[in-house]
């Protein structure tokens, strides 16, 4: 591990950007906060302020839902074929694409991520989903049904479906991703035609910011995407309890989320979908390819700093590789290059915040209090900045809360098997299901081992492979419903059912 050297100054443009007046966006305005309140945004690297954003609350949650209903129901948003629809999240897209190289120095200054990895899968994986979600625009398709009716024998029907639009939608997302995350939201609610209220982390609230000027340069009707920067305890509780609302999405803390769930329980049991938080499995059997597997399993951690839902955090090896593989994979922390997000160098940035380095350090010093034992790494590291050290423990009990927890940290747990029922017991043995990977020669015991997983998405020979295409969610308590993928178009539809006697 060896710090990179002092990060090279942000492009004019988005130097420009940061010391803009941030605002919020309600009604296709910039507008203050009610309260007049604003809220630092700090660079994580240093911990020096780089903008001020507004501090919405319930006050600001209660216009923009009002501008989201008012757009649901009238003005031009109803009155827009899907094609337009389409169009306008097609524009989006290409907007963001030309914004590319701005809007990835905003999310590495904002969230510490690498520049390099934020122009290379943050902002191209965004603008792939608008354009993914700007095709269904025109496919979202009810059905004919034949209908028997056995107490009217001699009755004709005709009868059909539609998909509606599910109408105001909330969304709140968190810091890891905070770009495509916002994009994850935006993509299906306005290819179905709702309108949104979107929530953004108050650590990461300045690419969403950027986002909401393009979705006013592209056209988007005043009130359809409303965006609010503010706390959760606060704006995110008064979106999630709100009366006016029909559906809240959430990402984020699996805590947080059961709030959300209390929440519309009881206002006014609006719909509810969660991407909540994971501790995922990865697997590596007798038989792997070791000089892909233990490269993939040092990825599967440390990319985006373990501050991944679905990171691989729980590695599992065979005992006869398992000094190999745990070293291996050591030997690779050790030499991931840590600094600045902006500085080229960087392989890893600094946690999103001193929250969040506190937080991980805390589960570090719980697990090595607790008899586990260090490859590498360990603590905290840098002299400014949230930085720590990519972590490898071994010598981990079950009942260990570093093995039982999300750390959401560099921090990954290396645990020996003998047998393979043992194996899929041990991996599965966790109140989370998001992900899950096994590496294997033999496909078949992949194909077998990837049905016995309680997770969402299991990758083979790989790891954090993502798609605009591919369903993205949780079993158990990581979650309900599915974002990406034709699937998450349901979850923001209603299903009307019309029958017509002939
Ligand atoms: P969090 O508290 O769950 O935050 C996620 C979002 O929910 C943020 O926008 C947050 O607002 C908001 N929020 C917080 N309390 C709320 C409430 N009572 N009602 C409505 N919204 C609320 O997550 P965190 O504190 O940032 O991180 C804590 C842990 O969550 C992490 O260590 C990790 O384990 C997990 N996490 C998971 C994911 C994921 O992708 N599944 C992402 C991030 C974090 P603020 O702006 O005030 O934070
Ligand atoms: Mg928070």
């Amino acid at each position: 591990m060896i710090l990179t050297s002092e990060a090279p100054a942000a492009s004019g443009k988005t130097q420009a950007f940061l010391q803009q007046d941030h605002q919020l966006l309600i009604d296709g305005q910039n507008v203050a906060a009610v309260s007049g309140k604003k809220i630092d945004v700090v660079d994580p690297a240093t911990g020096q302020l780089i903008a001020r954003v507004a501090e919405g609350d319930k006050a600001d949650i209660d216009k923009a839902v009002t501008a989201a209903r008012r757009a649901f129901e009238g003005g031009a948003w109803p009155k827009l074929t899907p094609s337009e629809r389409g169009k306008l999240l097609w524009r989006l897209a290409d907007l963001l694409e030309e914004n590319l190289d701005e809007v990835a120095e905003i999310e590495s200054l904002d969230n510490g991520k690498p520049r390099a990895v934020a122009a290379a899968a943050d902002v191209p994986l965004a603008v792939d989903l608008f354009r993914y979600m700007a095709g269904w625009a025109t496919k979202i398709e009810g059905n004919t049904i034949p209908i028997s009716v056995p107490y009217m024998p001699d009755a004709e029907f005709h009868s059909y479906t539609l998909r509606e639009p599910v109408g105001v939608v909330g969304q709140i997302i968190p810091w890891n991703f905070p770009l495509l995350m916002a994009a994850w939201k935006l993509g299906p609610a306005l290819a179905t035609g709702c309108t949104v209220v979107l929530k953004v982390a108050e650590e990461t609230p300045l690419s969403a910011l950027r986002l909401g000027q393009l979705i006013q340069e592209a056209g988007f009707p005043n009130g359809v995407v409303n965006i609010i920067t503010g706390y959760g305890e606060t704006a995110g509780a008064a979106l999630a309890a709100h009366g006016d609302v029909d559906k809240c999405a959430f990402t984020g803390s699996t805590e947080v989320g059961k709030l959300i769930v209390k929440a519309a329980s009881e206002s006014n049991l609006k719909k509810i979908t969660l991407e909540l938080g994971g501790k995922s499995p990865n697997i590596i059997l007798p038989d792997a390819d070791l000089e892909l597997a233990i490269p993939g399993a040092a990825n599967a951690i440390f990319f985006n700093h373990g501050q991944c839902c679905c990171a691989g955090s729980r590695l599992f090896v065979h005992r006869d590789q398992f000094e190999k593989v745990a070293e291996g994979v050591a030997e690779l922390a050790k030499q991931i290059k840590i600094g600045a997000g902006m500085n080229p160098e960087t392989e890893m940035g600094p946690m999103v915040s001193q929250i969040q380095q506190d937080r991980v350090c805390g589960y570090l010093e719980s697990g090595l209090s607790d008899g586990a034992t260090a490859l590498c790494g360990g603590q905290k590291t840098g002299e400014n900045g949230y930085f720590v050290e990519p972590t490898v423990l071994v010598n981990t009990r079950p009942e260990m809360k570093i093995i039982q927890e999300e750390i959401f940290g560099p921090v990954v747990t290396a645990v020996s098997y003998d047998d393979t029922d043992q194996l899929i017991a041990s991996a599965n043995d966790s109140p989370y299901g998001l992900a899950a990977a096994v590496w294997t020669r033999d496909i078949s015991l992949g194909h077998k081992i990837a049905k016995k997983m309680r997770a969402g998405t299991v990758w083979v020979n790989c790891y954090n492979v993502f798609d605009a295409s591919l369903p993205f969610g949780g079993y158990k308590q990581s979650g309900w419903g599915r974002e990406m993928g034709h699937e998450a178009l349901n979850l923001y539809t209603e299903t009307k059912a019309i029958t017509i006697q002939l």
